[in-house]
């Protein structure tokens, strides 16, 4: 055996798998096709909402604090500052569901928010325009991450404690057998005892017709400021909202001169995952533009900085994660469907539990890769 545990993808989640496996002893040879850090798939683009007041459901909020716990963990032993928490505001009309499970999280598990309504927040946040309906959440467990240096920052912490991470190396196929499942990648062969597969947006081209998880591309431009102090973390809070059906969030950049936008879930299918299509059309530009005039106060309208991602979905917007009846030494984890950086170390924390234990105290069911219950109908997505 070359390894107890493959990990294949060393990106968002199997970094984090690498991570906390290799910090119990468990001898861990994880593969990446480019290098743990890279932007071309989930993980790129600077920075990466954390929020706890959960607009997907409740079922998340405890593996949201473990991540939150999670994440200082690694800042600790790195010396690198990877979550900024300077708040988050959720934003939409009373009779949606984001408002209606933003507010179900805060009661169920007296998270620490405060609800304003559109004229008390108007006079906090002058930067937005509120509508008279608006109900807005201030979620103080919420902010930034990022995504690159975490990636990197959970890797090397992985290689620090054992782990072995073959970069720019790509996994061909898995053949899984009664003792364990044979890696190829590379004109090689390695033997493990089990396999994580954490390959995200490209799950589907691995493993084809095995797995439902679509791969689909996601825009991020950035609008730098009139007044830059007006928008910096200590004054604008990151923000999700919900108006008139479209769904946007922002945050500050990072490099405090305004506001990273995404429209979540407006730009398609990948057919391919290693031809992203890195263009963005006039007219999809200029729809961001238009939200940022017409949604916020005191930004430039053009952007200065557009690029382009992609994740893996689901039918239903939740990941899926365990194995296969046909793949017993497997573990799948992935398709987090636009919202899956934040709990990262987590889902990390959770596998290695299983994979050592056989079980895990963090409520993960709602992920379980054999549920029956799909809502394709889940909102917003950050
Ligand atoms: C633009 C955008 C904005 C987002 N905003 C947020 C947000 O604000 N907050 C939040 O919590 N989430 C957000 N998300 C979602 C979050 O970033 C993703 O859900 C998460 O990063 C997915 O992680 P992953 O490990 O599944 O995929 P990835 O991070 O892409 O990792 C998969 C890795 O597998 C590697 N790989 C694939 N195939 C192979 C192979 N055959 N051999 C070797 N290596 C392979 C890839 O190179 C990659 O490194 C956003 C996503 C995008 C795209």
């Amino acid at each position: 055996m070359d390894a107890e545990v493959g990990v294949i993808g060393v990106g968002t989640i199997g970094s984090m798998v690498c991570w906390q496996l290799a910090d119990r002893g468990v001898s861990v040879l994880g593969f990446e096709q480019f290098a743990p850090g890279h932007d071309r798939g989930a993980a790129g683009g600077e920075s990466r909402i954390f929020r706890t007041a959960y607009l997907e459901g409740s079922a998340y909020v405890p593996v949201l604090q473990e991540a939150e716990r999670l994440w200082r963990v690694l800042e600790a032993r790195s010396a690198r500052h990877l979550l900024e928490l300077n708040g988050g505001l959720m934003i939409a009309p009373a009779d949606t569901a984001l408002t209606r499970n933003v507010l179900e999280c805060t009661e169920r598990y007296g998270l620490d928010a405060t609800v304003f309504d559109a004229k008390q927040a108007a006079d906090r946040w002058p930067q937005h325009q509120f509508d008279q309906d608006d109900v807005v959440v201030l979620d103080r467990h919420a902010g930034f991450l990022r995504p690159e240096l975490a990636v990197a920052t959970a890797a090397a912490a992985a290689e620090e404690a054992g782990a072995r991470i073959v970069r720019h190396c790509r996994v061909e196929a898995l053949e899984p057998d009664a003792g364990g499942v044979a890696i190829r990648a590379g004109g090689t062969q390695h033997r493990v005892s089990r396999v994580v597969v954490t390959t995200g947006p490209w799950t589907s081209k691995l493993f084809a017709g095995a797995l439902s998880i679509e791969p689909r591309r996601l825009v991020m431009s950035w609008f730098i400021a009139r007044d830059a102090a007006l928008f910096s973390p200590s004054r604008f809070p990151i923000f999700i909202r919900e108006r008139h059906g479209i769904h946007v969030s922002g945050i500050p950049t990072v490099d405090n001169v305004g506001v990273k936008v995404s429209l979540n879930d407006a730009y398609g299918t990948v057919a391919d995952p290693d031809l992203l299509e890195c263009r963005v059309s006039p007219e999809d530009m200029a729809r961001v533009s238009t939200i940022v005039t017409d949604w916020l106060h005191g930004l430039w309208p053009e952007p200065c900085r557009i690029s382009v991602y992609q994740d893996g979905y689901t039918p239903d917007g939740h990941a899926i994660l365990g194995s296969l009846p046909q793949f017993p030494n497997i573990l799948f984890a992935a398709g987090f469907s636009g919202h899956g950086f934040k709990m990262s170390p987590a889902i990390g924390r959770a596998i290695a539990d299983l994979l050592t234990r056989g079980e895990t105290e963090l409520p993960i069911n709602h992920l379980a890769i054999d549920r029956d219950a799909l809502d394709p109908n889940l909102g917003e997505r950050s």
